[in-house]
């Protein structure tokens, strides 16, 4: 059985990882002309299942070594005292199983524990894809045409497989009022292993560092009442954008929007989520963020890519022959740990960007009282109300018995 798999992130390696374990061949089509991996930008988080994926794929201990390794977080707001929270404390308390890692890193451990047993092919996309009920014929914008049992589409917010099976991505995606920016810069300020951030009514501006690079990763989120216009390819256009909106914040904003131009791993788009009612089509189907997007930064994202990619290879390989039933049976399974994502990011995002007094009261109350908290009651209140509630919604299944040798 010949999948091929659109995009080498989070999803696509971890899906060709267990595709080939279950007896498939995996091909995946990557559109940069090399691996996203390195140390640019911006982190992700591995909670509870996802880490156990990992384990799974025997990269738990790596993982683990690759993680950031942030330990203080300060928040600061104006006028008031700066509040220093314990982050390995607040870790250890909501989960015994959470780990912070640069995209990019575990991008990394993904491919070198793939590319021996699995094509891959950088520089190329799909252009075409034909479903005609008993395989797919796909051509491609370099390479040449060929046939498969099954295309997945990993790649990604803007998924071309999604536009070619399921239509176009404005009719899909629900803006949830934010912004979100990334960049590197020197260290100025010696942050090492601590994060700074401050907050205003509808702004954030964080500031950490990056141990394995000796240097600091700017993020910032806002919230804008009109939707922006931008181009999504134009990075020139982008940081004069985000320079208009934070060039009277104050605070270390200054130091920040001085390397703004000089940033090569600039990242900026809209906290926006995808909202297709259904991710399989016949031989064509959707994992991660191509499928569901919770909103970068504020869903779990991530942790849902890892988690969804182990049960859609677990359930083609459970459905073998009968590759569509094998996509339905994942959505079913996927569903609710979707919705949940889904219906929590927007609350995240007004956590993270606080909307008003009131939130900029309670958040950083709530980060100076949680890691203080008995261990029981901090997991209580992650399981109750985080990510944990959304992704633990899913007994992850044992597809051991499906493993070839
Ligand atoms: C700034 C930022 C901060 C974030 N912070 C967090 C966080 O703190 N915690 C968290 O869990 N998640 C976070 N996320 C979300 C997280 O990055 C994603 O949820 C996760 O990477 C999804 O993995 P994926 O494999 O589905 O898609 P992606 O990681 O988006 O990968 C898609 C891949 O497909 C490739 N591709 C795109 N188009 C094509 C094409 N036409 N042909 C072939 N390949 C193609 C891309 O180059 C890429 O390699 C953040 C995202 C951003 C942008």
């Amino acid at each position: 059985m010949k999948v091929l798999i659109s995009g080498a992130s989070v999803a696509g390696p971890v899906l060709a990882y267990w595709l080939e374990r279950y007896g498939f061949e995996p091909t995946v089509v990557e559109r940069t002309p090399e691996l996203r991996h390195g140390l640019g930008g911006h982190a992700v988080d591995l909670f509870s299942n996802a880490v156990e994926v990992a384990e799974r794929m025997g990269l738990g201990d790596a993982v683990r070594e690759a993680r950031t390794r942030i330990q203080q977080l300060t928040l600061c707001r104006d006028g008031k005292r700066p509040i220093d929270v314990d982050l390995d404390r607040l870790n250890a308390g909501i989960s015994d199983r959470h780990v912070e890692i640069l995209r990019g890193e575990l991008t990394r451990l993904l491919y070198d524990a793939t590319r021996d047993r699995v094509e891959y092919l950088f520089g190329d996309s799909i252009a075409t894809l034909a479903d005609d009920g008993t395989g797919v014929d796909v051509t491609f914008e370099h390479g040449k045409p060929r046939r498969f049992d099954l295309v997945i589409g990993a790649d990604g917010m803007h998924s071309t497989v999604r536009r070619l099976a399921f239509g176009p991505e404005e009719s899909m995606q629900r803006p949830l009022g934010g912004y979100l920016a990334v960049y590197s810069m020197p260290d100025e300020l010696q942050l090492g292993n601590r994060m700074l951030t401050h907050m205003k009514i509808g702004r954030l501006v964080g500031l950490y560092g990056v141990h394995q690079t000796g240097q600091a990763r700017a993020a910032f989120m806002f919230h804008s009442a009109s939707e922006l216009r931008y181009d999504y390819r134009d990075k020139d256009q982008q940081k004069q954008l985000l320079a208009d909106e934070f060039r009277e914040y104050g605070w270390e904003v200054p130091r920040l929007l001085k390397h703004l131009d000089a940033a090569g791993d600039f990242y900026f788009d809209s906290i926006a989520q995808i909202t297709l009612d259904t991710w399989q089509k016949g031989r064509i189907g959707l994992v991660g963020d191509a499928g569901y997007c919770p909103g970068p930064a504020v869903g779990g994202g991530t942790s849902l890519a890892v988690i969804a990619a182990y049960v859609l290879a677990g359930e083609l390989a459970a459905a073998r022959s009968d590759l569509p039933s094998g996509l339905r049976n994942y959505e079913r399974m996927m569903r609710q740990s979707v919705d949940a994502s889904r219906a929590l990011a927007p609350k995240v995002m007004k956590t993270l960007i606080p909307g008003g007094p009131l939130a900029m009261r309670a958040v950083p109350l709530a980060f100076a009282v949680l890691p203080h908290l008995p261990t029981g009651l901090q997991r209580l209140i992650w399981a109750q109300n985080g990510i944990g509630k959304a992704l633990g919604s899913l007994q992850l299944p044992d597809y051991a018995d499906l493993v070839r040798a």
